[in-house]
């Protein structure tokens, strides 16, 4: 995804609504299942569950593997209030269990079943902790149905979930928020199919992930249904409701292309929506075929303050194809970041959320390359800018591959300078190391070896070094989780200069750009790159573009509207 300023509030969390206490159990249920025993034990209070993950150890849960997600909301038309749902999951299971414990920690459940029994259920943190009337072995299949609310308002919009826009609703569930708008398995490792029904007034068209798989209207109400043909991450969820349009083409190799714009804008927004082929056909060209079904853009009429690559569907605000503040070379190159995250996030997955670098490195990576290629941007300009500012982004974010956990209050704030830039630039020293050749047979066969799976840093450096025909370890260590900057292959007069002092989350330094660095959550970026390393801001970016002089050759700009200010981007920090 790209940049963005978040707020510090912290995400309203608290008991669900509505959950009834757990009813004592038998003691002939307590004694089925030795494994359960260990992995929860019955007899205490049910408490949050986690699978580890370094940066956000409590989300997702063991014990089962979901298969699929049925998803069904039924939308009012008013996006303040909550939408009725029902949540299906079929699951695996993967030990003995007696209780299931589901993410979920926004809005109320009604009654949960498990395999059309009902099922005893309380809250424990952000879990939902489910309780079927008899334990459940491991390796069987499992239907767990959960009829709840989904409330799009309560928890920041910055926290993600659910994003009101101007005339509905969309989805921002990375990394960590898609618990907020249904019950889930909330973690990247976990990937699934989905079918997302969405009921809407008839006014409305709500569109979701992967294609259409029927429509039905009464009188008042429409219901909509969406089927991904490939497993997907719950994070990367989207459930668009809005007075929209939806645009259709066709992408290369008749790929369906299908975009989804306010219904009065899309007369305006069709010369960037044609983009879309061709930007498709050139990252074909780069690392091989489209992995899914169809692609598209979702302009939101939102101000989320990044993109999101949303798996068939990216997020876009609306605003930053009509703010004449953004010059078109750069908003493509972001168009194209997003593109690329679907084979680098969505069809790969990342294995743990400290692989993130490899999403963000990579979509990087394409957006550099792409501005490079078609807009004379050079890549090696903004490589050299990021070089410089490496070792300050390590300091504030910690290396790549190791990144820094999320600032307290503000779980987003792992999308740092030092997983986008600072990445990319892990991966242009690997290309210097290597050769080109090499470089490009690893990312095609990267993507095509993991495709629809996840995988992990590990897995990466392996195949870097099965291609290449070297053991890659020893200088990825350095690359990827070293304090300092290695030196550059090939650019030994590269410098990265030294923080100028220590990293600081504190707002109390929130002045000085070393803290905006340091504070802003990146996301998928939103403000240009710098490219000569200067300093100055950008002024009037739009009237320079026109005249061809190349805007935006600073490394801050500043926003308009509101008076926000736009993420510092790469060379701010020297
Ligand atoms: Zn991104």
């Amino acid at each position: 995804m790209p940049l963005s300023p978040r707020t510090q509030t912290p995400r309203r969390s608290g008991p669900l609504r509505g959950a009834r206490p757990l009813r004592r159990r038998t003691a002939a249920a307590l004694l089925a299942s030795a494994v359960s025993v260990a992995l929860l034990a019955a007899s205490a209070p049910p408490t949050p569950l986690g699978l580890g993950d370094r940066l956000f150890p409590t989300l997702g849960n063991p014990g089962y593997d979901v298969a699929a997600y049925h998803l069904d909301f039924t939308y009012s038309g008013d996006n303040r209030a909550p939408l009725a749902a029902v949540t299906t999951i079929d699951a695996w299971t993967t030990a003995d269990l007696d209780r299931i414990n589901l993410d979920f920690a926004h809005g109320t459940v009604e009654s949960v079943e498990v395999d059309g029994e009902p099922a005893d259920f309380t809250g424990a943190g952000e879990d939902l902790v489910v309780t079927p009337e008899e334990p459940l072995s491991a390796g069987s299949l499992t239907r767990i149905t959960v009829r709840h609310t989904s409330d799009p308002v309560g928890s920041d919009d910055s926290d993600g979930g659910w994003v009101r826009t101007a005339d509905g609703l969309a989805m921002a569930n990375q990394a960590d928020a898609a618990h907020l708008v249904f019950p889930c398995n909330d973690h990247p490792s976990d990937k699934a199919m989905f079918t997302i029904r969405i009921t809407a007034p008839n006014d409305y068209t709500a569109v979701a992930n992967g294609l259409p798989a029927g429509r039905h209207r009464t009188a008042r109400t429409t219901t909509w249904t969406y089927r991904t043909k490939h497993p997907m991450a719950t994070e990367l969820a989207q459930v668009s409701i809005g007075r929209s349009s939806v645009v259709r083409r066709e992408g290369p190799g008749g790929l369906p292309v299908r975009d989804v714009v306010p219904s009065k804008d899309r007369e305006a927004l069709e010369p960037w929506l044609a983009k879309t082929p061709d930007q498709i056909a050139w990252m074909e060209s780069k690392v091989g075929p489209y992995p899914f079904e169809t692609y598209g853009v979702l302009m939101a009429q939102a101000s989320t303050g990044f993109e999101l690559e949303t798996q068939t569907l990216s997020l876009f605000e609306k605003d930053i194809f009509t703010e004449p503040a953004y010059p078109k070379w750069y908003v493509e190159s972001i168009m194209v970041h997003e593109l690329s995250h679907q084979w680098f996030g969505d069809s790969v997955s990342p294995r743990t959320w400290s692989d993130l670098w490899l999403n963000e490195g990579h979509a990087t990576w394409y957006e550099t390359l792409y501005a490079d290629e078609t807009a004379h941007r050079p890549m090696e300009t903004r490589m050299k800018a990021a070089y410089g500012a490496s070792d300050t982004w390590r300091a504030a974010g910690g290396p790549p591959a190791r990144p820094k956990a999320p600032a307290r209050g503000q779980k987003i704030s792992i999308f740092r300078p030092n997983v986008y830039d600072g990445a990319s630039l892990v991966l242009y020293a690997l290309r210097q190391e290597i050769g080109h050749r090499d470089f490009d047979r690893l990312e095609r066969a990267w993507v095509a070896r993991h495709r629809d799976s996840t995988a992990s840093t590990a897995d990466f450096v392996r195949l870097a070094s099965e291609i290449s025909g070297r053991d890659l370890r020893g200088f990825f260590q350095q690359w990827l989780y070293g304090a300092k900057t290695p030196p550059m292959p090939g650019h030994p007069d590269w410098k990265s200069t030294e923080p100028a002092k220590p990293a600081t989350q504190g707002e109390q330094t929130k002045h000085t750009q070393q803290a905006r660095q340091t504070k802003q959550a990146q996301r998928d970026r939103r403000a240009e790159p710098a490219e000569q390393g200067g300093q100055e801001k950008r002024d009037r970016p739009a009237e320079q573009e026109k005249r061809g002089t190349g805007a935006a050759e600073g490394t801050q700009s500043t926003r308009g509207k509101r008076g926000e200010e736009a993420p510092v981007m790469v060379g701010a920090a020297g």
